[in-house]
């Protein structure tokens, strides 16, 4: 066995998911080491993660942000920066948990130069999934996904054959309107949808999670990173956030993974599979759990599901409008302009009026998401 600790590219380290990475760092009794380290904003946090990890190189992509002067590590600055960076680094596994599409770049430098990249940022593979899986199978980069759904999912697929796979089941919690009616979802306020029954994460994510765009995103990202016909992606509400996601297969056999709703489980398994070690991660209370639901979703109230289903069909630029157009409309929300059920309407009209290219190019996919931002703005100001 390899002794030797993995050495890590964390990206979007004073996030949600990069601080819960370091976490399970810190716990790894030096399975892993950090070697770079990215943030843009936050930057007393960054430095008190420089003290603790002790990075050789740190990348501020947010010029505006400030700087650190410190003699202990190498400091650059600007998006362009953590691109070379991450592709020059002699790292074992990048890390990608930057928000958005401003994800896509950093996830290609390092499939470019056939890095392993565990995946958080789904844009990645939203925005570019057909260039991003090329980029990978050219290079021989590897993707393993950090989001939940797709980890279990991951998981689950072990225990048959990609030919035998019948369904991918992704779990939604369903967020904290699943209950509520069209009008009442015309009066949610930033803090109702900012409080998420279940899981803590990033703002962005959260308010996805609200108007279940985010298991728009999460069809996208399994199309991609599993290669199945999307006829075969299906979704489930399940409130209690614990089965993260199924595979049902052929003979009707369906295997689950199940675990408490901690990011750090996935993470961990990101980072070490095909091993497994004890995690800082909860454990499920088989005494606490009283029961496990599953409903349908209601394609009237929550209309992303299908939007999703609808993207994910058409591959192309498609999904580059449509992020664009959500992060958008999810920024407009958190600064009130915008109410809360507009949000997935806005996305759905965007990309109707879009120009469509099937197999675009990284310029042509960043052009797609520049327009889906200013028509999706222009609209907003309408
Ligand atoms: P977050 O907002 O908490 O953190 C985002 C990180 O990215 C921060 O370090 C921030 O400094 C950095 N960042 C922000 N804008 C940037 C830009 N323009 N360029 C470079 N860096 C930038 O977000 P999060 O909740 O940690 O989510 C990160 C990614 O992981 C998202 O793609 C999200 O969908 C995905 N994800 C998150 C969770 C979760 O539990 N939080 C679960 C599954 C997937
Ligand atoms: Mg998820």
């Amino acid at each position: 066995m390899d002794c030797r600790p993995k050495c890590l590219a964390v990206l979007g380290s004073t996030g949600s998911i990069g601080r819960s990475t370091l976490e399970v760092v810190a716990a790894s009794q030096g399975r892993f080491r950090v070697s770079l380290l990215s943030a843009h904003n936050n930057l007393a946090l960054l430095e008190k993660q420089i003290d603790e990890f002790q990075p050789e190189i740190v990348v501020i992509t947010n010029e505006n942000a400030g700087k650190i002067h410190r003699k202990d590590v190498k400091i650059l600055y600007g998006a362009d920066a953590l691109g070379q960076s991450v592709q020059a680094a002699d790292v074992d596994i990048v890390l990608s948990a930057i928000v958005g599409s401003a994800g896509l770049q950093s996830t290609i430098c390092a499939l470019e130069s056939g890095k392993t990249v565990a995946l958080a940022n789904k844009e990645s593979l939203v925005v570019g999934g057909g260039l991003v899986t090329t980029i990978a199978e050219k290079t021989g980069g590897r993707i393993i996904p950090v989001d939940s759904e797709h980890s279990a999912i991951w998981q689950c697929l072990k225990s048959g054959k990609q030919t035998e796979v019948e369904k991918l089941i992704l779990t939604a919690s369903g967020g904290p309107f699943r209950r509520f009616s069209l009008q009442e979802l015309e009066k949610v306020t930033v803090v109702d949808a900012l409080a998420h029954p279940t899981w803590s994460m990033g703002q962005k994510i959260t308010v996805d999670s609200a108007t279940l765009m985010n298991k728009a995103l999460e069809i996208i990202e399994a199309r991609w990173l599993f290669d199945v016909p999307v006829e075969k992606i299906r979704v489930v509400i399940h409130p209690q956030s614990v089965v993260h996601s199924m595979v049902e297969f052929i003979d009707g056999s369906v295997v689950a993974q199940l675990s408490p709703p901690d990011m750090r489980l996935p993470i961990q398994w990101a980072l070490d599979c095909p091993d497994r070690f004890p995690s800082p991660a909860r454990k499920v209370d088989w005494t606490e759990i009283q029961r496990l639901e599953f409903l349908p979703p209601d394609p009237e109230r929550f209309p992303a599901i299908d939007l999703g289903l609808e993207v994910a069909r058409l591959g192309g630029t498609a999904g580059a409008v449509m992020n664009a157009a959500n992060e958008v409309a999810v920024h407009a929300f958190l600064s009130h302009q915008l109410p809360f059920h507009k949000i997935t309407s806005i996305c759905q009209f965007i990309l109707k009026q879009h120009n469509y290219e099937r197999t675009p190019t990284f310029a042509q996919l960043l052009a797609a998401d520049r327009w889906g931002r200013e028509e999706t703005k222009k609209c907003i100001s309408r």
